[in-house]
């Protein structure tokens, strides 16, 4: 899309963003297209084909409290650990070997402007670099990696500690994946819009101050790998989402470790792809 669009998911429903507008996917293409914003990644390229001519629309954007994650289904979550040298270091493990590859659970996933409950007493931080996945395939080569992408996005990797490293072998699919654990957004930037996609800059806000900064130039193993690596195992299928891991800066490493709290503000950013505010509540333990 070569018309500066984005595709978000507001209420519910696939939507083409632009810096100072918006307009709903199934209205404007009479219905070709959407409106559940999970099939999009089926017909990908046709999709991109059809957003790519449309005009684009001035008017206002919409309330932030409508935007949903912009895949709200996806079949697939693949998540990366220790793909930053310097989290890896402060974590204390080796990165020689192959990538630490986890899931988050989909229920998991959340919205670029919500709330999340603190449910745990060692709650985390970590920014990531989240890649869509359009085309279904398995052994993907890294040289063609990038073209069965549909783009990129914000992330957090929110993780609960105390679950997460809890008994004899780490639990790091279920520590991550309580209700909000994932927010995703604030809309996916097509990976053919994006002009550094292999060295955009993160960066996460705790409260205002800095506490994650770093390229995704800096992963050990780079998006073409990671879906070179996770393809040889596994079809990656259009929807999916690879959460591509977090640098340093994380609370539980900081001397003393820094968790989450109700009244915190997380804002997570990466130049090209917007930024995601989530703020941290009480847990309503009556459940919801
Ligand atoms: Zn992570």
């Amino acid at each position: 899309m070569n018309n500066g669009a984005r595709l978000a998911n507001v209420s519910g429903r696939s939507t083409l963003i632009w810096d100072d507008g918006y307009g709903d996917v199934a209205t404007l293409s009479k219905g070709r297209f959407g409106p559940n914003p999970q099939d999009l990644f089926e017909e990908w390229a046709a999709f991109e084909e059809w957003a790519g001519g449309i005009e684009p629309r001035h008017s206002t954007l919409p309330d932030e409290r409508l935007f949903g994650p912009p895949t709200p289904r996806p079949g697939q979550i693949f998540a990366i650990g220790l793909n930053y040298r310097s989290h890896a270091t402060e974590a204390g493990y080796d990165t020689s070997g192959l990538p630490q590859v986890f899931t988050k659970f989909a229920s998991s996933l959340a919205g670029p402007y919500g709330e999340v409950q603190v449910r745990s007493n060692r709650l985390d931080w970590e920014i990531e670099l989240v890649v869509v996945m359009a085309k279904s395939a398995r052994n993907i080569k890294e040289d063609d990696a990038w073209s069965y992408t549909a783009g990129l996005m914000v992330g957090q990797d929110l993780s609960a500690r105390d679950v997460q490293l809890a008994g004899s072998a780490p639990q790091w699919s279920l520590g991550k994946s309580f209700e909000g654990f994932a927010p995703v957004g604030p809309y996916i930037t097509t990976t053919s819009n994006c002009t550094n996609r292999d060295d955009l800059i993160l960066e996460c806000q705790l409260n205002g101050a800095c506490v994650q900064k770093a390229r995704t130039s800096e992963m050990i193993w780079s998006v073409p790998e990671l879906i070179s690596r996770l393809s040889s195992v596994c079809e990656l299928r259009s929807g999916d989402l690879i959460f591509t891991g977090t640098p340093a800066g994380v609370g539980n490493r900081m001397v003393p470790p820094r968790y989450l709290k109700p009244g915190d503000r997380l804002v997570s950013s990466i130049s090209e792809l917007g930024s995601m505010t989530t703020d941290f509540v009480a847990a309503n333990f009556q459940g919801s």
